[in-house]
This record gives structure tokens, C-alpha cells and sequence, in this order.
């Protein structure tokens, strides 16, 4: 049954020539799970090709924004129609007025949200400006939660970070540092002992309403409104990082799903329908601080780019007038999630599997995982060959331990089955 990667490593051992590690991100390269990265040539639906013509059902989908699977003909048509007025202008556009009264009508705490090129400028600029707004300097974040690569967030950084045992970069200055307070995930009273310690100095609270870069962690009961109330009564800006969960666990992302608003929300992935776009968003108030409306400086040549926005556009428009995707997308997943713990009952496995949505992970730990010294409690060396054993039967996961599963609407019944046996088989495969 094995499949051949020839046309992949032969790719590999040249990509390492000309591009650090042969990828442009660090968790692509398979490091955590050992092997070689497979260069991937197509996708459609639910499924994924490699240069050797292999056939994988993908269960990252590209590490979220493929919520509708690949190749979606609405996707396709909207970038196929603005090709021809032109790939960039520089200068304001329609769509992007379009594009913005869409995000506030999905996201009612978002009153003014600004364009950008991906996720790690969405909360570099999200923290710029609740610093510029609150005249403070130092952000709380939480241990294993991931905001992207900008320095103030590589500080016990969860996704490729602890992925490559870097969580704390080199090349981030002590001073940036300094300014990043950490605090466990969903321990409301390690927050208070922080502001506390610094009173009236804590610009903003960041963090993952539902994490996605430690694998999957869910906010623990009242944990998302204590930090709400926390940050009410501190004058401190509360920022959700919904770069993974918005549009995906709710037509108004972890917000809607849990009930609970934040100042301002940072936005990517599913947001460009496939292409390198965010958006930070929130308060009129703290978002009029941006320039030119306001002082906090931040700009993009290529920001609100028209292929991007239509792409995005066409996305978070289906989203909006299908609300039922979220009903399947609840339903093929918990069918995933309610069969693999079958299986691990049947073959006498009692690993963690932790869900909400369309997001989950399996955990190769037997205790509860609910931040990240509980991840990191996980046999790392038996997901890597879990991960290749579900890779030899045509699944695609996601490379490492510490990321979640993003499951897509092309996920059909039929395909769930074939998961599921995969998941049998691979996990028989490690016990013996
Ligand atoms: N924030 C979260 C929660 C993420 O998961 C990511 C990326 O995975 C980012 C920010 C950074 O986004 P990008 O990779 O588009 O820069």
C-alpha cells in the first residue's frame, strides 16, 4: 500500500538549495513528524495532489481558509472575473467598501475594520493601535497561543514555534520582550497577578478565543467573559484572534458562538477565500485612532488588493447566505470526532480528543488538555507516526501535535467513513 513521494523529495533536496529548511514556513517542512515534506500540485473538493500524482483527503485545508474545499467554483469565478480590471490599482476600491460592510454585518463588535495582507499584520497592527489608543506599552498573552511572527507574540508562542522548540525567538529584542506578560490559558487569576503586578500599564489581552495552535484547546466555562469583565474595569483593550476561528465556528466566529464581545478582532484565513489577506477590526472608537482618521500609523501597497477582496468577498458571501454550512460542518465533524473515540474505545486507546466546531485534535495524551503544559503532555513521537500511518492511507493532517484539524464542507458522509477506517487502521498500526 505505500505510497511513492520520489517527485516530492527529489523536489525537497532542491528546495533546500534556495529556500531555508526548502519551505516558506517552517511547519510545512514535517520536521515535528519526521520525513519529507510532499510538494502538492492540485486540490479539489476535499481532496489534495502531490507532484506523484498521490491522492490525500485534506484535513488542514490549508490551515483553515478552505472552509468550502478546494477549487470552489464561487471562489474561482469571483477571481476569474476581476482578473481583467487589474491585479492591483494602489488606490480605494469598491469592493473594499464592500468587503468591510460584509465583516461588520457578520461581526457586530467590528464598527471599522482595516484591510491587510495576512494574519501577522492583523494583530501587529491590532496591538499597535491599542497601545497608541490606551497610551500604555505592555500586552498580556497566553503560553501556546500563536498571533503570528511579528516579535511581540514569539514569546511562548504555541503552532511552529514550540512545532521547532523555539517558542522564544532569537532576534526578538529584550525590550520587545519585556512588553509581552505571559499567562497560562483559561487561568483567570494568573491574569489578575499580572495586572496587578503592573497597574495601569497593560495596553491589551490577546488571545485565541478558542485555541487552535496548541492543537485544540476550548476556553474553559467563564473564562472569556472573566477576562471581558477584567478588561472593562482596567481600561485594558480585548483583543480576540480570530484569524483561525472567524467565519469558521460561526457565521461570526468564537464571538458569536460563545456570547462574549471583544474590543477589537483580528481576522485572516477564511477572510480571503484562499488568498493573503487579513483584517483588525473593532470599536469606532479605538479603530478612528488608525491613520489617516487617527495617529497609529499602518499601511499596505497591497492591502485591499482586488484580486484578494474578490476572492474574500465571494468566500465570506456564501458564508453569510448558507448559514447552514455550519450546521454540516458541526455534523461531519462530530461524526469524525464521535468515531475516532469508537475507535480508540474498541482498540483499548483513551487519548484526549478535544473539539469545538469544525476544529479538533487528537491529543496522544490520557489527560485532559486544557492549556499548553497539558499539551505538552502528548507523545510527540507516536502522533509523528500516527500522522504517517494516516498519510499512507491518503489523510493529510496537520504536520505536528500542536495544530488542529480544519474540517471542510466537501467532507461528505462517505468520505468521514473512509477517516474513520484510516483512523482504525493507523491507530492498530501504532499500538502493535
Ligand atoms: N493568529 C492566529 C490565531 C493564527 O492561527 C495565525 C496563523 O496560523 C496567525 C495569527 C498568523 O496568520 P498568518 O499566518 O496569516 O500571518
Amino acid at each position: 500500500m505505500s505510497l511513492t513521494h520520489t517527485t516530492s523529495q527529489e523536489l525537497f533536496q532542491r528546495a533546500q538549495q534556495s529556500i531555508p529548511g526548502g519551505v516558506n514556513s517552517p511547519v510545512r517542512a514535517f520536521r515535528a513528524v519526521g520525513g519529507q515534506p510532499l510538494f502538492l500540485k492540485s486540490a479539489k473538493g476535499a481532496f489534495l495532489y502531490d507532484e506523484d500524482g498521490n491522492q490525500y483527503l485534506d484535513m488542514i485545508n490549508s490551515w483553515g481558509p478552505m472552509i468550502l474545499g478546494h477549487a470552489h467554483e464561487i471562489i474561482e469565478k469571483a477571481v476569474r472575473d476581476a482578473l481583467p480590471g487589474s491585479l492591483s490599482f494602489g488606490a480605494p476600491t469598491k469592493r473594499e467598501v464592500e468587503m468591510a460592510e460584509l465583516i461588520i454585518s457578520m461581526i457586530p463588535s467590528v464598527e471599522k475594520v482595516r484591510m491587510v495582507n495576512s494574519g501577522t499584520e492583523a494583530t501587529m497592527s491590532a496591538i499597535r493601535v491599542a497601545r497608541g489608543y490606551t497610551n500604555r506599552d505592555k500586552i498580556i498573552k497566553f503560553e501556546g497561543c500563536y498571533h503570528g511572527h511579528g516579535d511581540s507574540f514569539l514569546i511562548a508562542a504555541g503552532s511552529g514555534a514550540v512545532t521547532l522548540g523555539v517558542p522564544d525567538s532569537p532576534g526578538v529584542t529584550k525590550g520587545v520582550a519585556n512588553d509581552t506578560l505571559t499567562a497560562p490559558y483559561n487561568d483567570l487569576a494568573a491574569v489578575q497577578t499580572l495586572i496587578d503586578a503592573n497597574p495601569a500599564q497593560i495596553a491589551a489581552i490577546i488571545l485565541e478565543p478558542v485555541v487552535g495552535n496548541m492543537g485544540l484547546v476550548p476556553p474553559a466555562e467563564g473564562f472569556l467573559q472573566g477576562l471581558r469583565d477584567l478588561c472593562t474595569k482596567e481600561g485594558i483593550v480585548f483583543i480576540f484572534d480570530e484569524v483561525m476561528t472567524g467565519f469558521r465556528l460561526a457565521r461570526g466566529g468564537a464571538q458569536e458562538l460563545f456570547g462574549v464581545t471583544p474590543d477589537l478582532t483580528t481576522l485572516g484565513k477564511i477572510i480571503g477565500g484562499g488568498m493573503p489577506v487579513g483584517a483588525y477590526g473593532g470599536k469606532k472608537e479605538i479603530m478612528n485612532a488608525v491613520a489617516p482618521a487617527g495617529p497609529v500609523y499602518q499601511a499596505g501597497t497591497l492591502s485591499g488588493n482586488p484580486i484578494a477582496m474578490s476572492a474574500g468577498l465571494a468566500a465570506l458571501t456564501y458564508l453569510n447566505e448558507h448559514v447552514e454550512v455550519y450546521t454540516q460542518l458541526q455534523q461531519i465533524s462530530d461524526k469524525l470526532v464521535t468515531g475516532t473515540k469508537k475507535n480508540m474505545q474498541e482498540l483499548g486507546m483513551n487519548y484526549t480528543l478535544n473539539q469545538v466546531g469544525s476544529m479538533f485534535s487528537l491529543f496522544f495524551t490520557e489527560q485532559p488538555v486544557t492549556d499548553f503544559a497539558s499539551a505538552k503532555t502528548s507523545d510527540l513521537q507516536l502522533f509523528g507516526k500516527y500522522f504517517h500511518e494516516m498519510l499512507q492511507r491518503g489523510i493529510y493532517l496537520a504536520p505536528s501535535q500542536f495544530e488542529t484539524l480544519f474540517v471542510s464542507a466537501a467532507v461528505t458522509d462517505e468520505l468521514a467513513e473512509q477517516y474513520l477506517t484510516a483512523n482504525r487502521e493507523a491507530i492498530q498500526a501504532i499500538k502493535a
